[in-house]
């Protein structure tokens, strides 16, 4: 079954939830210094034929670095639980000790993103479709350059700073794991070959500040939810359920609500019979 005939209705029954990006989009910091970014709808990305985890490649490994202390392990639980939510993708991690090395740090702070790539390649195995690096260190894509947050490279990996994100000690406020979860979400959805989302108000919106992360939700939009669920190949109220279930262990209390409301919503519609069918 093709997917496209359904996108319309899929659009009109869950329309009443989302809110256009508009002038909050032109205004953003993200915006301003990429003007040229436009909205790509569901039929454009099936288009691009980005690659879908499929077969036997199909888990993610999250490599949690050392830096991060004692809060090391209990992150790396919490990326993996955020990434099943989310994707409905069997999870690994692993851990890397990245200060023991000189030359991946420029400035004896900043981790060279070209480098920590690089070592993405020693923990692919045979069922792995991508790899995430999260570090709390600031990142550096070139010697000398301004700091960034993140940086994918679709669909290998992608390496990811929470230095701006201001994480409570032990993670346990609601704040830290709201931007957590945002974030994970985020990139792990370019991995699957979203670009930003330039039309609604959207998890997917370019980010270049902790007030972005803080403004923009956790939700995806409809054009961008559909492509999570048709790239994991799940239902959306699969997606829904799973995403209600995070929120509620996470105390998202306001999250929890809109994501059980779009689990009634898609559940109840039978929305797409077949829809997880495509190969
Ligand atoms: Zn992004
Ligand atoms: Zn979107």
């Amino acid at each position: 079954m093709t997917p496209i005939p359904i996108y319309e209705d899929f659009l009109e029954l869950i329309f009443s939830s989302v809110v256009p990006f508009g002038g909050h989009f032109r205004g953003s910091d993200w915006s301003r210094e990429n003007p040229d970014e436009h909205h790509q709808n569901f039929a454009r990305f099936l288009t691009a034929q980005p690659q879908f985890p499929r077969g036997r490649r199909n888990s993610v490994t999250v490599v949690l670095d050392e830096d991060f202390g004692e809060i090391t392990t209990s992150l790396a639980g919490i990326t993996s639980d955020i990434i099943e939510a989310c994707f409905d993708l069997p999870t690994t991690t692993a851990m890397i000790a990245f200060n023991s090395s000189n030359t991946m740090l420029f400035r004896g702070s900043q981790l060279r993103t070209k480098q920590a790539l690089d070592r993405l390649a020693s923990y692919f195995k045979s069922d792995t479709f991508s790899v995430i690096i999260l570090t709390p260190g600031y990142l550096c894509p070139l010697d000398g350059c301004n700091f960034v947050l993140d940086e994918a490279c679709a669909p290998l990996g992608a390496i990811v700073s929470t230095a701006r994100y201001s994480l409570s000690p032990n993670l346990g406020a609601p704040n830290s794991l709201r931007r957590l979860f945002k974030i994970l979400s985020h990139e792990s959805a370019h991995l699957l070959g979203l670009p930003h989302c330039c039309r609604w108000q959207c998890n997917m919106n370019g980010k270049n500040s902790l007030h972005e992360v803080d403004s923009h939700p956790l939700q995806l939009c409809p054009d961008c939810l559909l492509k999570v669920c048709y790239s994991t190949n799940q239902e959306p109220s699969n997606h829904a359920n799973s995403m209600r279930k995070l929120c509620s262990r996470f105390g998202l209390d306001r999250e929890e609500l809109l994501y059980a409301a779009l689990c009634d919503k898609t559940l109840r519609k039978n929305l797409i019979p077949g829809f997880c069918s495509q190969s």
